[in-house]
């Protein structure tokens, strides 16, 4: 922007920058940081994290009613679906096809989330999966411990980065790339909803027993923070505590436990063995409701072409020899 620019279209280029510094996409050129700050916690970049944390304790002064807990419930449920649905099983795996609009609806939804853009979540997933707990995986229990590998590893600065290289198939959408850039429109558009719902609800159902600041804590602030920790417990608790029916040479596990929190994503060395299925509990017993809910989504044609698994993974999946029990770290 030249000095000679209008002073509004100054303004608004700083408002940009501040903006995108925030944001996955703009921090590329910073990955050229000496290797071992990479690795460090970016701290300044952590503070919306810290603070959405921070701001749980105002249950404290907003209390407590059963519509702002449900919406809190509501909003947990449908979130941890679009990540599990929609950040993983369709934009890090390609597990089934939809169409554009629904495709940007379902990423707008899942950023919500305050886990960053889709692009930013599916390349850190592939690189997941290409180096699983290996000493490149940025959120291996294994390599890094429990607590970078749950909420510490997003926070460096290699963590702040997109590799961009891991998610080519959808840099061509620029709606989505724009969600990436911008990843702090969507929870900010999410907690002046919940925000003006409390006022609508305590000026026409003053029953109800709520307000607009009740609703900001419970709906926005405490169901995003669960949903945070449910996510992350895939990276951390699923790759240590629970069966390995496949040997993947990695350490995920399936956890019972996990997937019915995460509605299916603890079936984890399943998936970790064939991540090409849209399944990730391979077998009637193994619950999963994210599959559950997105046949329904197939059924209202909301989405098609659903990856099934083959037989040969089931059959060997069904070889008790192959299933050996783990409690803890490998
Ligand atoms: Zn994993
Ligand atoms: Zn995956």
């Amino acid at each position: 922007m030249s000095s000679g620019s209008p002073w509004i279209m100054r303004r608004l280029q700083s408002v940009y920058s501040a903006a995108s510094c925030w944001s996955g996409l703009a921090v590329r050129n910073r990955i050229e940081i000496d290797a071992d700050e990479q690795d460090r916690i970016d701290w300044i970049r952590a503070i919306p994290y810290i603070l959405l944390h921070v701001a749980c304790l105002g249950v404290i002064w907003t209390g407590f009613s059963w519509v702002a807990f449900g919406v809190a419930f509501g909003l947990y449920l449908l979130r941890i679906f679009t990540i599990t649905g929609f950040y993983h099983r369709y934009f890090s795996h390609r597990t089934f096809k939809t169409s554009r609009w629904f495709q940007f609806v379902m990423a707008f939804i899942g950023t919500t989330s305050a886990q960053r853009g889709p692009l930013w979540w599916a390349a850190h997933h592939r690189h997941h999966h290409n180096e699983s707990d290996t000493e490149h995986d940025l959120h291996s229990p294994r390599q890094r411990g429990f607590l970078k590998s749950h909420c510490g590893w997003f926070l460096t600065h290699r963590g702040f980065h997109t590799p961009s290289q891991y998610t080519r198939d959808w840099n061509r959408f620029p709606e989505l790339l724009w969600l990436d850039r911008f990843c702090l429109i969507p929870p900010i558009v999410l907690g002046l909803a919940m925000f003006g719902l409390g006022a609508l609800l305590e000026a026409f159902a003053p029953g109800l027993g709520t307000g607009p600041w009740q609703m900001l804590v419970w709906g926005f602030c405490i169901s995003t923070v669960f949903t945070y920790h449910v996510t992350y417990t895939i990276n951390s608790l699923a790759h240590q505590y629970g069966k390995q029916r496949f040997d993947t040479g990695d350490d995920s596990r399936n956890n019972f436990l996990l997937a019915i929190l995460t509605l299916g994503e603890g079936w984890h060395n399943n998936h970790h063995h064939y991540p090409a299925t849209v399944r990730q509990g391979f077998y009637w017993y193994e619950i999963d409701l994210t599959w559950y809910t997105l046949l329904g989504m197939r059924s209202c044609g909301l989405i098609w072409d659903m990856k099934k698994i083959p037989e040969h993974v089931l059959e060997r999946g069904r070889r008790p020899a192959s299933t050996t029990e783990h409690s803890g770290k490998s």
